[in-house]
């Protein structure tokens, strides 16, 4: 076979959230750091199309791309630890597949065949994986496989893996996922789940080459043993992953268990250069050891559930590194903040982030949250409806405009300071119509976010549906809150700041989505070092 590209497929076994999406993209970016261009890809075996209609409490933050597509929050994680953009080609669904499988069979593409899951849907899988190989852009691809084997929705997964493995032997390895359990009683770490799991694969015909096991305790030479001899790998293939302090400890861990030198082994790949970590580990290093801390509250709907605003979280840590402080994160549900609980529950924060949303509930607390911040001077950052709280409050507390609304909540509101977009008015599906992905942004010479980006020219992602209306600009601007980034094209407002205040930033585009470990984002870093000012 003589495919340049190499596949890495990662499985996971035993139980769900073990954090296939980390040991991924630690993996890439030891392979990144060896020379080799990699990519990662998350297969999610949902019939959803993309994750966009998905309320977070069922799979966390929609992660959005550079070309607009709605993905799983797990390619946050791979552009975060790579610093590579991800794209439309990086997320593929249950529904996905079959929908452009169903199309094929509508146009005929099939010739009379009998349409079925073996070998039409798994040949749809095989495209879907080797698309990122075929442009020649990647050494290697990762392809994560979502859930967890044995669910009956991901065995058509596995079957497009299983025959990978064997048209193209050289060129693919599987990583398979799973937990050692401590049993407290017995005083044991278990493999049983192990090789039961590693049974679960070999029944569907796929034999991994590398265990990761996920322990909380050390994984010694006798278990090691036990674990290579019963699921047929070399124990060297064998991985120990232990508990970390912090997600970006795992590239480390990783490398001391040689994740990727048995990796490239095993593709037939030369070591390359030595592996450079060096900024990585400066990284770590700065996140360990702050000087200084602050406390942000972050205000938002579905706090129960952090990983909702993962991507949010992830920029707080960055931006905390950058400023060399440790930001510990509030979480304050906003339906939980009223008129009259708000100076209690915020009082001492330095600095208050209102989170993203869509829908009517908790926006209240959002707004009374956001006066709260702009009265007492405590730094503020509103990303996306966030920021049009910030527009609400504005046009209510300050224009004295006391029915000022969006008509996302109130359709015909007497003042929709926040209103739908003009190319919006005519859809009526949900799934993947809104504004999504990069727009450029015209920032002011001079105001707060110009100075945070050090440019005026921006490039950023969008999820939205709603915007500032500017028939009311002019109002706002000589009281007070300038509209200090607009898109160059269509004069569309995306950045809103309140002149009389040390911080105070709404942006209606999603900065947390372009927040990396080697580029922490200049808004995240100007807000943390504002917070760090009234610390003090
Ligand atoms: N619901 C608002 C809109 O559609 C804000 C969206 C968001 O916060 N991502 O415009």
């Amino acid at each position: 076979m003589s495919n340049s590209t190499k596949y890495v497929f990662v499985t996971g076994g035993v139980t769900s959230s073990l954090g296939k999406g980390i040991i991924s993209a630690s993996l890439a970016k030891l392979l990144q750091a060896r020379g080799y261009s990699t990519t990662i890809q998350k297969l999610d075996p949902y019939i959803n199309i993309d994750p966009g209609t998905l309320n977070p409490y069922e799979h966390g933050e929609c992660f959005v791309t550079d070309d607009g597509a709605e993905t799983d929050l797990d390619l946050g994680h791979y552009e975060r630890f790579l610093n590579v953009p991800t794209s439309q080609a990086n997320n593929v669904t249950t529904g996905k597949i079959y929908q452009s499988v169903i199309d094929k069979e509508r146009r005929g593409e099939f010739l009379g065949k009998t349409v079925q899951v073996i070998p039409h849907i798994t040949n749809e899988i095989k495209e879907r994986i080797q698309l990122l190989g075929n442009n020649g852009d990647y050494d290697i691809v990762i392809t994560e496989i979502g859930g967890t084997v044995g669910d009956i929705e991901s065995l058509p997964y596995v079957e497009a893996v299983r025959q990978m493995k064997w048209e193209f032997e050289q060129d693919c390895i599987v990583i398979h996922l799973t937990l050692v359990p401590y049993l407290a009683a017995a005083g044991e770490l278990k493999t049983k789940p192990t090789q039961h799991s590693v049974k679960q694969l070999l029944e569907m015909g796929v034999q991994p080459d590398v265990l990761c096991c996920r322990t909380e305790h050390e994984l010694d030479l006798t278990l090691r043993k036990k674990i290579a001899e019963f699921c047929n790998v070399n124990i060297n293939a064998v991985i120990e992953s232990r508990d970390a302090e912090s997600i970006y400890d795992v590239p480390l861990l990783m490398q001391n268990e040689e994740l990727d030198k048995v990796v490239l082994e095993k593709l037939g790949l030369p070591t390359k250069s030595s592996l450079n970590l060096d900024s990585w580990k400066e990284f770590l290093n700065r996140l360990k050891n702050p000087e200084s801390k602050v406390t942000i509250g972050l205000v938002g709907k579905y706090v129960e559930l952090k990983d909702s605003y993962k991507s949010i979280s992830e920029s707080l840590i960055h931006a905390g590194v950058a400023n060399k402080t440790e930001v510990t994160v509030q979480w304050i549900h906003s339906e939980k903040i009223t008129k009259d609980s708000v100076d209690e529950t915020l009082k001492g924060l330095d600095g208050i982030l209102v989170a993203p949303g869509f829908g009517s509930r908790g926006i209240s607390g959002k707004i009374d949250a956001v006066r709260y911040a702009r009265e007492n001077k405590v730094p503020f950052f509103g990303i996306c409806l966030g920021m049009q709280c910030a527009v609400i409050e504005f046009a209510r507390n300050v224009l004295n405009l006391s029915d000022a609304h969006t008509t996302e909540i109130i359709d015909g509101c007497k003042n929709p300071v926040i209103d739908i977009m003009a190319e919006q008015k005519e859809i009526s599906d949900m799934g993947g119509t809104m504004r999504l992905g990069a727009y450029e942004c015209q920032l002011t010479p001079g105001s707060n976010v110009s100075e945070a980006y050090h440019t005026d020219k921006i490039s950023e992602r969008h999820r939205h549906r709603y915007e500032f209306n500017n028939s009311f600009l002019e109002q706002f601007e000589t009281n007070g809150m300038k509209a200090t980034g607009r898109n160059p094209k269509t004069g569309l407002v995306e950045v809103v700041e309140v002149q009389e205040h040390p911080w105070f930033v709404g942006a209606q585009f999603h900065p947390e989505y372009k927040s990396t470990v080697a580029n922490p984002h200049p808004l995240f870093t100007a807000f943390i070092s504002a917070a760090l000012k009234n610390s003090k």
